[in-house]
């Protein structure tokens, strides 16, 4: 049953899991939904400031490189769809390494400073590293290197770690929902224990990923989506845990990306209650923002003075669904075949691959991205907030345009 077809995919077998299944929605497969970008007739200016409809600056990039995962947690890629029936993108559909890598430079000539690699799980596109090596050749029109990260769920971090580094990976975020193997295992439904993804991390800090310029590891990130009713007993573990590491440890909003999830409101914890609940174990201090656009709230962990001490690192907080941050949202989203996405929640993308295939030169592509992205006006968060988000129109999946 491909869910390529665009009819609502069936779901099979769903005994298993009966509280789960309940509450699966099924897929209607919203990669169709592709349309024409929007050309430019204004000319474009290398470097120049590229502002969306609402002013906000095009400045990150996030690129999917596959749509697939071994992992399969619940709030992400429910097993009960990423089943052996779903069906991923044929190889054919990918962006090649130079399709990526030529998109990214139009993107750089645009503003862009930032990029991230995601999925999907990244670390399964076969030789990544080279992609990364050619991303980290890139400059800005003023001969900046890019701002180049990965974001990984740390089951293949081990291995990999070196090779990523010597390609010119700067530094990377990893997941872990938890400390306790059971609630772990039960988040990621794969039975991956969370020994390994330690095992991970601490590759990435043995080779230098997320060192800081004052030779702390705060770039070196670690995610946690929390749940209500599954695993808000871990942040507490999980700060004790990381706490002294130098690293940054942030808690994610559980957010209701896709339409497979099930999310429900009453399983948000909010970011605040977080909070709250780490000032009644452990001392923090407000920071300020580093660059805007920032997606999470700054807190560092305090020394014996009182004053952030950065030798223990910090914690922060994206409250993606009770204090939506889109007013300064400033990141595009390019699929793993290529589709210019303006919003985690959108319905469609934008078709930059017929493009390229079709080939379309520099100033052509370069068109298309900054009269796509100036007439953007998406702020699906915000109008959540106001209990205005549209609803009619499914949403991509997270694991195809990348978290
Ligand atoms: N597989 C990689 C990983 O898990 O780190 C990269 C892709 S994943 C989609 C990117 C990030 O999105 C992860 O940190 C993941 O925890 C987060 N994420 C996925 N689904 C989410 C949800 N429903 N709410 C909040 N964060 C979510
Ligand atoms: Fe895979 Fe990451 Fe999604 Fe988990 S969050 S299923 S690791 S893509
Ligand atoms: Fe950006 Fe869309 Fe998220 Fe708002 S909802 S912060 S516009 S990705």
């Amino acid at each position: 049953m491909g869910s390529r077809s665009g009819a609502t995919q069936v779901i099979p077998d769903l005994g298993h899991n009966a509280r789960m299944a309940e509450r699966v929605i099924p897929l209607v497969d919203q990669r169709l939904a592709a349309i024409q970008p929007v050309f430019s007739t204004a000319p474009i200016a290398l470097g120049s400031f590229w502002a969306d409809a609402r002013g906000r600056p095009l400045h990150d990039l996030r690129i999917s490189v596959t749509d697939r995962c071994n992992f399969r947690c619940s709030y992400c890629m429910p097993k009960e769809v990423f089943n052996s029936d779903y069906t991923y993108l044929p190889q054919s559909d990918l962006l090649t390494f130079e399709e990526i890598t030529r998109l990214a430079r139009v993107f750089v000539d645009l503003g862009v400073k930032k990029i991230r690699l995601t999925g999907g799980e990244p670390l399964l596109r076969k030789n990544l590293e080279i992609l990364v090596s050619q991303l980290a050749a890139l400059r800005t029109p003023d001969g900046e290197p890019l701002d180049l990260t990965l974001t990984t769920n740390g089951s293949l971090l081990q291995r990999k770690a070196q090779a990523l580094k010597d390609a010119g990976l700067r530094r990377v975020t990893i997941s872990l929902d938890g400390l306790d193997d059971a609630v772990f295992k039960r988040m990621n439904d794969v039975e991956f224990p969370v020994t390994d993804v330690l095992q991970g991390i601490e590759a990435a800090r043995a080779v230098g990923l997320g060192l800081d310029a004052w030779g702390q590891y705060s770039n070196l990130k670690i995610n946690m989506v929390v749940k209500r009713g599954t695993n808000e007993d871990q942040i507490v573990p999980m700060a004790r845990h990381f706490r002294g590491s130098g690293m940054t440890l942030r808690f994610i909003e559980y957010m209701d990306v896709g339409n497979t999830n099930g999310w429900r409101m009453d399983e948000v914890l909010p970011s605040s209650l977080v909070l709250d609940l780490l000032r009644t174990q452990f001392d923090l201090v407000p920071l300020t923002a580093q660059q805007p656009g920032e997606t999470a709230q700054r807190w560092g962990w305090a020394g014996s003075d009182g004053q952030h001490d950065p030798r223990l690192g910090e914690i922060g907080l994206i409250s993606s669904v009770t204090q939506a941050f889109c007013g300064d949202c400033n990141r595009a989203r390019l699929s793993t075949e290529g589709k210019l996405y303006l919003c985690l929640f959108a319905h469609q993308g934008y078709d930059l691959r017929r493009l390229l295939r079709e080939g379309a030169d520099d100033d052509q592509l370069r068109r298309a991205i900054a009269g796509t992205w100036s007439q953007r006006n998406d702020r699906y968060s915000e109008l959540r907030g106001q209990g205005m988000a549209p609803v009619e129109k499914p949403r991509v999946e997270m694991s195809y345009i990348g978290g």
